[in-house]
């Protein structure tokens, strides 16, 4: 496959911003988008093309096969302005590589890096001022890839499109988080796609989490499809324990997706001196530290909330609390990682990635 390398991406801009009508004081996670997206499509066996125009509806198929097999893969990143406002990415080459990954498994082309980097920066650049200074406020950045391909025979379509939208965040704060332990429903198998960040992997955790819902849980921490025994995901998060000092999560695996925050916590609490095993987890071994008290935290980790702290979980109609810790290991990571972030503190990692000011 060939690509023609542009640095150069037209850009056709909007007549007239939407930023004085956005309240960035009071932001829906989500809900708001900014002025420009990134299009690419693929066509004739290439990549063409890409270009920048104003964000709006486009015109689609209704037999576009992403519509009807659900063809689709996406990535969730974000943008951080420090107060000199110089404007920041974290690790984007593990979402490159990750995008290319899922698609490779939903039997879709893999997009160029220099397109990927080239319309990011160009588009973070062009609607700079919609990324404000401060801890908490980011540009979450939402890279997806779908087929476009008319034609509802069940085989990889020959068109896709390829788009970048932004959308203006706040500090995602999730409330006191209850887990429910999923005893029949999974997320993930051997051997599917549970590792891909493909649209179907969410559809499906929908109506398990609705469930859960009902009976008073915020989410879902999903086990292994085959004896429900060992625990691989919370929600759309990586998911940690603490058991008295040590920091415990699942390996990843074709069930279990390769997070990006995920690998900078084991980095971080590794660099911290904490002693992290990354091997298979039990509900077993969870539910009898909890009982003992040795269960200190479990905690998920994701880009849109960083570390998501949960509160307590169910499991087989019993319930069980986690201690408030005054020191927790969650509100640790979540600083080292956050200041790396938004530049305020070293990054001896290399994980800050610069797009100008
Ligand atoms: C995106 C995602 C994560 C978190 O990945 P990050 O790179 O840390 O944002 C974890 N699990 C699932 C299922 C996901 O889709």
């Amino acid at each position: 496959m060939k690509n023609r390398v542009s640095t150069l991406i037209p850009v056709k801009k909007v007549a007239n911003s939407r930023i004085d009508q956005v309240d960035f004081n009071n932001l829906t996670f989500g809900s708001e988008f900014t002025d420009h997206m990134f299009v690419c499509d693929h066509k004739d066996g290439q990549w063409q093309s890409p270009k920048i125009v104003p964000y709006g509806d486009m015109s689609i198929s209704p037999s576009a096969r992403v519509f009807h097999y659900g063809q689709a893969v996406f990535e969730g990143m974000k943008a951080y302005k420090d107060d000199e406002g110089s404007v920041w990415l974290f690790r984007p080459d593990e979402n490159f590589k990750r995008i290319n990954r899922s698609s490779v498994r939903m039997a879709i082309p893999e997009f160029p890096e220099e397109f990927f980097f080239e319309g990011m920066k160009t588009l973070l650049k062009l609607d700079n001022d919609w990324i404000k200074k401060g801890v908490g406020n980011t540009l979450y950045i939402r890279p997806v890839v779908f087929a476009t391909q008319a034609s509802v025979l069940a085989s990889p379509a020959n068109t896709y499109r390829f788009m970048i939208i932004c959308s203006p965040a706040q500090a995602y704060y999730g409330g006191e988080v209850r887990v429910k332990i999923a005893e029949h429903y999974s997320r993930s198998a051997s051997g599917g796609f549970g590792y891909a960040k493909a649209a179907g992997n969410y559809a499906g955790q929908f109506y398990p989490t609705e469930l859960a819902k009902q009976e008073g849980f915020n989410q879902v921490i999903w086990t292994d499809a085959k004896e429900h025994e060992y625990i691989e995901e919370a929600g759309t998060m990586n998911v940690f324990f603490r058991i008295g000092d040590t920091l415990i999560t699942a390996p990843t695996s074709d069930r279990i997706l390769d997070g990006v925050t995920r690998k900078s916590v084991i980095t971080v609490a590794e660099d911290m001196g904490i002693s992290v095993e990354v091997r298979p987890v039990t509900v077993s071994e969870i539910v009898e530290a909890a009982r003992e008290g040795s269960l200190l935290e479990i905690f998920g980790s994701g880009t849109a909330a960083v570390i998501n702290p949960i509160v307590g979980f169910g499991y087989k109609g019993e319930q069980f609390e986690l201690p408030k810790l005054a020191d927790s290991y969650a509100t640790m990571f979540k600083e080292k990682i956050v200041n790396i972030q938004y530049n305020l503190a070293d990054d001896p990692y290399g994980w800050r990635y610069p797009v100008g000011s």
